[in-house]
């Protein structure tokens, strides 16, 4: 979905430490502002957006409350991304072709490779999305290995650690002909590291 103004709904808590992880301020359930489900649907139909990106930490962390959020925010029309680090069933979440779920599959340079649920691909459908975050050519050939050795029914999206610098990334799936996207984080060349943005 990128490029499209998008609504970030960050929730707070995080049980992994990834080595390169870029939001440490939503780690903690302590360091977030409570909200209930209905004020976080009231607040986002306030925004002129149809596309809310929910985050985290990992918004699965607090797995009962996320889905009911996702319902409602569907139940208003919106269309979602959900983002999920891969280490909690996704399938309490609603199935609609609204609804992306975008989860990473952790590499070794996240130092967080033995939290992935890989049966997490069984809940998977073609409109989600396997997102692998890549530091350097060791992740990149596990990512490869994960890809040969597990049958992934979605769109796999590459995108390097820090977001931006991609030039070797997008050389290494051109030779190896592998049918995924390369992506940046825009809103790091926008923004840089400005938050609530
Ligand atoms: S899963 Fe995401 S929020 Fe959690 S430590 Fe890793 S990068 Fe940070």
């Amino acid at each position: 979905m990128i490029g499209l103004p998008t609504l970030f709904i960050r929730t707070a808590g995080c049980d992994l430490r990834c080595r390169w992880c870029d939001t440490p301020y939503a780690l903690l359930r302590e360091q977030g502002t409570e909200w209930t489900v209905e004020s976080i649907v009231d607040e986002a139909k306030k925004r002129r957006v149809r596309d809310i990106c929910i985050t985290g930490g990992d918004p699965l962390m607090q797995s009962g409350e996320t889905a009911d959020l996702a319902s409602r925010l569907l139940d208003e029309g919106f269309r979602i991304v959900l983002e999920t680090s891969g280490a909690y069933d996704v399938s309490c979440l609603p199935s609609s072709d609204r609804l992306t779920v975008s989860m990473d599959i952790k590499l070794p340079g996240s130092g967080m490779e033995d939290r992935n649920m890989l049966s997490n691909l069984r809940s998977l459908g073609k409109q989600d999305q396997v997102k692998f975050i890549i530091a350097d050519r060791k992740d990149y050939e596990y990512a490869r290995k994960i890809m040969a050795e597990n049958s992934i029914p979605c769109e796999i999206i590459m995108t390097p650690v820090g977001g931006k610098e991609m030039g070797w990334l997008a050389e290494a799936v051109l030779e190896d002909g592998l049918e995924v996207r390369v992506l940046p984080q825009l809103h790091k060349y926008i923004w840089g590291d400005e938050r609530g943005r």
